[in-house]
């Protein structure tokens, strides 16, 4: 039996890059797939047919994660289907990157919704039903610039740092009920974010990866799907970086 067998997993952000990848590598090991997106319909529609060839069930949900009312009713929507959630991966993230001097009030607005209020809205939303079936794992995606800090992104830098608080007042609010909450801080992922980075900036920080390759989407999802399966049952509170060494 696959580690994951009759498990749920709800991944935002499933739709493309490392939400993809960590969907797909939840349904391999076992788990059904609800995925959460936010427009692009053809990607999300793509990587639940990919998860239904695995013979998992998949569905895909147009939801902003940023909205607490509309991530309830996702959330209502996802139980009624699936049944439980036991597997939570707060994926979803944007960029809204420019220097503070410049950087206006919406672009950190929404970059803090989203990558941040959007991980505390989906835990919200299922506090209550992991307490009830005293189990759960929830594996935030965070940042090595949540650790370092990086120019150009105090917003997402705020967002991914603030992130891993919430992954530790979690973790220490639901550890005695058996629950996990872990965080991941990848470095530089192959990504459709990534790749819209200007040449050189990528130059530059690839030339700064210890391991001199950058990362793919499905080496994050190794972790991701380690956090969730038994081997990691005593694992809480945690941030691990996946960067090839980038943040050492
Ligand atoms: P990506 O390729 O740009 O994909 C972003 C995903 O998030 C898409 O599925 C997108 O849905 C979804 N999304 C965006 N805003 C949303 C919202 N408001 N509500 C619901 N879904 C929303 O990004 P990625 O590179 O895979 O990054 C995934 C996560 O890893 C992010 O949190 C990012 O900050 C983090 N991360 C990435 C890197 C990297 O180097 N790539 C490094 C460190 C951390 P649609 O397809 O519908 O647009």
């Amino acid at each position: 039996m696959n580690a994951l067998e009759q498990k749920t997993a709800l991944v935002t952000g499933g739709s493309r890059g490392i939400g993809r990848a960590i969907a797909l590598r939840l349904a391999e090991e076992g788990a059904d797939v609800a995925i959460l997106y936010a427009g692009n319909q053809e990607a999300a529609e793509k990587t639940t047919a990919e998860i239904a060839a695995l013979g998992r069930k998949a569905r895909a949900y147009r939801c902003d994660v940023a909205s607490f009312s509309e991530t309830e009713q996702t959330v209502k929507a996802v139980l009624e289907e699936f049944g439980q959630v036991d597997i939570l991966v707060n994926n979803a993230g944007i960029v809204r990157d420019g220097f503070l001097l410049s950087m206006k009030e919406e672009a950190f607005d929404a970059v803090v919704d989203t990558n941040l209020k959007g991980a505390f809205n989906l835990i919200r939303h299922l506090y209550s039903h992991m307490m009830r079936r005293k189990s759960g794992r929830i594996i935030n995606i965070s940042s090595v610039v949540g650790l370092n800090g990086n120019a150009a992104q105090a917003n997402y830098s705020a967002a991914k740092a603030g992130l891993i608080g919430l992954t530790k007042s979690v973790a220490k609010e639901l550890a005695g009920r058996g629950i996990t909450c872990n965080a991941i801080a990848p470095g530089y992922i192959q990504s459709d974010m990534t790749d819209a980075m200007p040449e050189k900036a990528k130059e530059a920080i690839s030339a700064q990866i210890p391991m001199k390759r950058t990362g793919r989407p499905e080496d994050v999802a190794q972790l991701a799907a380690f956090l969730a399966g038994p081997g990691a049952s005593y694992i809480t509170g945690e941030v691990i970086r996946v960067d090839g060494g980038l943040a050492m």
